[in-house]
């Protein structure tokens, strides 16, 4: 069956088609500035990429376009909407609601509307993707994957914050957890390629990407994750300031005048790596030639970053009592060996030992431990889009 994966965003929209017995992407490509005017980018495997300026006024001409780019007599890759079997939507989130992936109904639409409120820019977005797809392709079953139910079984003492029970009670304010999707895909691939019992494993995940966080994995079930109601906590991100003493923003706010919305865009776009680097960028591939360079800025940045995750990776280890693997994935994860390396240097109490030579290799499953290590160290690049077809197909 071809799996149409969708990932929508308020003004953008990712899509691939991807053969669920194969597992082979058979086209991929995105939608940028809908609502503005409207680009899409499209690549058949194996194919150019094709960029084309088209007016995209809704999320449906978008969805249109990707239909019209798949279907496409000369540079399609199927015949007719027929052979797409079924839709796979990532929804950010689930609240305590979905503890897995379902069949997209009319109530689940309505569950998901009902988390609006703890992801506002996230989940009408996803929803609007999910009405334009029933739109264009009825009678087309879809499934919604959530970034938030893998992490659904941390227990009390993981997602409760010390704050008056009454707003867990009255709002559900309570730690959730994101990338649960590439968390379960990558410690699962990390024992299959060990070949170890998954649901016999201690697992730490380090998704270090734009957006950063670690999830402990315990027997194939996560309990604990460094993301909590939002995305902001956790992890010192690109842009988004992780941990602080929540005591800062009234200190700030007073200092800078800033009201809340202010505070919020200032933890989220302005701080980070970005902030600590004095804005100079949120991308490591800059802060490593900055670094490089002698730039104070950027080496703290970097310093502070892999040591945050060090610590939170200590904190895994106190919360499984022990850990077998340490996986690492996401943009920077799978592609800096410096950061891996400076994470890693942290932690020779656990008895790992990295192989430089190993370290060195970018973007592929690879292990970076030497066979002596007592912990395993991996590398496994994520692959939310081919986790979110296998989800559809399970399902369907
Ligand atoms: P997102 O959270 O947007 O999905 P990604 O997982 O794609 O993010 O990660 C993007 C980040 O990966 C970039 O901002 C950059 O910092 C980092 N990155 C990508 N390639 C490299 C590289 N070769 N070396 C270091 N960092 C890299």
């Amino acid at each position: 069956m071809n799996v149409l994966v969708i990932n929508c965003g308020s003004s953008s929209l990712k899509f691939q088609l991807i053969n669920s017995d194969s597992e082979a992407v058979l086209a991929k490509g995105l939608c940028e500035r809908i609502g503005i005017d409207g680009r899409l980018t499209y690549q058949p495997a194996g194919g150019e990429k094709e960029v084309s300026d088209k007016a995209m006024p809704t999320h449906t001409e978008a969805i249109q376009f990707v239909i019209d780019a798949l279907t496409n007599e000369k540079t399609g890759v199927v015949k007719s909407l027929d052979e797409i079997g079924a839709v796979g939507h990532r929804v950010v989130h689930g609240g305590e609601k979905f503890a897995s992936s379902v069949v997209i109904t009319d109530e689940v639409k309505k569950a998901v509307e009902e988390c609006n409120d703890l992801a506002p820019l996230h989940n009408p977005a996803n929803l609007i993707g999910v009405a334009a797809c029933e739109k264009l392709m009825p009678g087309t079953p879809m499934v919604a994957v959530f970034d938030t139910a893998f992490h659904q079984t941390m227990p009390e003492k993981a997602y409760m914050y010390g704050l008056p029970y009454e707003y867990y009670e009255k709002y559900k304010v309570r730690r959730y957890g994101f990338h649960g999707t590439s968390h379960s895909y990558v410690s699962k691939r990390a024992a299959e390629i060990l070949g170890v019992p998954y649901d016999q494993t201690k697992t730490i995940v380090c998704h270090l990407g734009n957006g950063s966080s670690i999830s402990a994995v315990l027997n194939g079930k996560s309990v604990d994750t460094s993301m909590g109601l939002t995305p902001l906590e956790g992890l010192v991100m690109g842009t988004r300031s992780g941990d602080i003493d929540p005591a800062i923003l009234e200190f700030i706010a007073k200092k800078e005048n800033l009201d809340i919305a202010g505070l919020m865009n200032m933890l989220n776009k302005k701080s980070g790596v970005y902030g600590l680097s004095n804005n100079l960028s949120s991308d490591f591939r800059d802060l490593d030639a900055a670094a490089e360079e002698g730039n104070v800025p950027a080496k703290i940045a970097l310093e502070v970053f892999a040591y945050r995750v060090a610590k939170y990776v200590g904190s895994y280890v106190a919360a499984m009592n022990g850990v077998d693997n340490i996986v690492f994935t996401a943009g920077i994860g799978e592609n800096s060996g410096p950061v891996r390396a400076d994470v890693l240097s942290y932690l020779g109490y656990l008895g790992i030992e990295v192989d430089a030579e190993a370290n060195k290799k970018r973007g592929e499953e690879v292990m970076i431990s030497t066979p002596d290590s007592k912990v395993k160290v991996l590398v496994v690049p994520t692959n939310e889009e081919l986790a979110i077809a296998r989800e559809t197909v399970a399902l369907l």
